[in-house]
């Protein structure tokens, strides 16, 4: 069955065929490692997860990169202001290594919590610049750069097609006045490389053959996704903020280098909206999956939440929202767990589930199907393994999720014996008594078959 794709290069559906017979090539731009992630991050993170699950579901071996960038981010998306990295590095009072390292352990640690699975290849910036140094200079040799008091610039108006990705018109590359320009020669150009200043030292500074300085923010894509994935890979995906300067910067490189747009599909999740906007890190306004977590609330039901709604809409965030996901996802965790094992996985409604996951990830409509599986003609242990292979795309973890464990205490256990002997002895009064005295403690005992069940009221 043909999987379509929303690729954004052509603004339309597309069936997907691999370049590689072994492999599929999917590079997922990563975090910039100044704070933590927040939850809008995170939801870029799942449609990715869900792309990846979703290809592995249809037989695929993806070959999955996530980078992190730990240097060259500028505060503006642009080639000004301060690194992120060096001013993460002021208002935490520890290095900008220091904070590189422990907001990426933060991040890979969410990551876990949600389920998203590791990719093959971590890389990061400060590891690769070489490889960038390297591809600067193929760029340079290519007659696309020109240099200036600050660094090595990127000339846009070299490429008849610079920012197609995101359909800017020829008018918007020669843009921008003078003052605004300062020395680069259209709005467009972005830094390949950035000077050290003259009398300062950075704490993330490398020689050159240009100058001591640091890679510009969009190299670090273009030269690890070449190593890694080769200069012409299957998909490459990130936030739909990127499309306009970081992704059309990162073709624009490949494009003057190797001649290629980098990847076949270009694909992106759309944000996670709050009350007052786009969820962003730098506004300081952000809620953490920490910040769940302390709410006693389940990461896996912000999985659930976003699986609820198609990646290529933005996303209000609601704590409402989350508490409805909160709910639903233990309904289908008790349902499921009390379902018997030995079934088989019905054939209709896989073909169902396969049909809208390969129709541009409709995880919603495949979610849905769930539901009205619940209430089919199937047996339950049929429902159960059916379940069970749904859930290689959902990564909810159903079949290894635990009912939390009751502690009981001592007086409750006590309580609850004497009110089994005295049912045995046929004493109902006392029996009746015993289970009022339970109840006073917000205990309920259950009477089954095989013995007596102790629950919460
Ligand atoms: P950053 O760490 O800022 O480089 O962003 C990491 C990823 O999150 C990128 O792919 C961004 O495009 C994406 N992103 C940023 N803000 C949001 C948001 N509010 N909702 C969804 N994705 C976002
Ligand atoms: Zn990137």
């Amino acid at each position: 069955m043909d999987i379509l794709l929303y690729d954004n290069w052509e603004r339309r559906l597309r069936p997907f065929s691999p370049l590689n017979k072994d492999w599929v090539g999917l590079y997922c731009c990563g975090p910039t490692v100044y704070d933590y992630a927040h939850i809008g991050n995170l939801r870029t993170y799942l449609f990715e997860d869900l792309l990846r699950r979703a290809l592995e579901w249809n037989g695929y071996t993806v070959r999955h990169v996530i980078n992190i960038t730990d240097v060259g981010h500028l505060v503006s998306d642009g080639d000004d202001g301060e690194d992120k990295m060096e001013k993460g590095s002021r208002k935490a009072g520890e290095s900008a290594w220091q904070i590189a390292d422990r907001f990426t352990t933060a991040f890979k640690d969410d990551l876990q919590k949600l389920h998203i699975l590791e990719p093959a290849i971590w890389c990061k910036a400060t590891d690769h610049i070489v490889e960038q140094i390297d591809f600067i200079a193929a760029i340079e040799k290519n007659g696309y750069t020109y240099r200036t008091s600050d660094g090595i610039y990127f000339d846009t108006s070299k490429q008849d097609d610079y920012g197609f990705l995101a359909r800017i018109k020829r008018d918007a590359i020669k843009a921008g006045s003078r003052v605004e320009l300062g020395e680069k020669l259209h709005a467009t150009d972005f830094a390949l490389w950035k000077f050290s200043p003259p009398d300062e030292h950075r704490q993330m500074e490398w020689d050159s053959p240009w100058g001591r300085g640091f890679p510009g923010w969009h190299i670090e894509c273009s030269a690890m996704s070449a190593k890694y994935l080769t200069p012409w890979f299957d998909i490459h995906c990130g936030g739909e903020d990127h499309i306009a300067i970081h992704h059309s910067n990162e073709i624009a490189q490949n494009q003057a280098c190797h001649g290629t747009r980098l990847a076949n599909f270009w694909m992106h999740g759309y944000f996670l909206q709050i009350d007052s906007g786009k969820m962003s890190k730098s506004t300081g306004e952000f809620l953490r999956l920490q910040t769940l977590l302390d709410q006693n609330i389940d990461p896996l039901a912000y999985r659930y939440l976003c699986l609820t709604a198609h990646y290529r809409s933005q996303m209000q965030f609601s704590f409402e929202a989350l508490l409805s996901a909160q709910t639903a996802l233990q309904r289908l965790r008790e349902t499921y767990h009390a379902w018997p094992t030995g079934g088989s996985v019905s054939v209709e409604y896989r073909e169902k589930f396969t049909c809208f996951i390969n129709e541009d990830l409709n995880v919603p409509r495949a979610l849905a199907l769930v539901w009205e599986m619940l209430k089919a003609d199937l047996s339950d242990a049929d429902k159960k393994a059916t379940l069970t292979e749904f859930d290689k795309v959902f990564g909810l973890g159903l079949a290894q999720w635990q009912p939390a464990v009751l502690a009981i205490p001592a007086e409750v256990q006590s309580l609850a014996e004497q009110r089994q002997a005295a049912r045995k002895a046929r004493n109902w009064a006392e029996a009746d008594r015993l289970r009022g005295e339970l109840h006073a403690l917000g205990y309920e005992v259950e009477d089954k078959a095989d013995g007596m069940q102790i629950k919460a009221l």
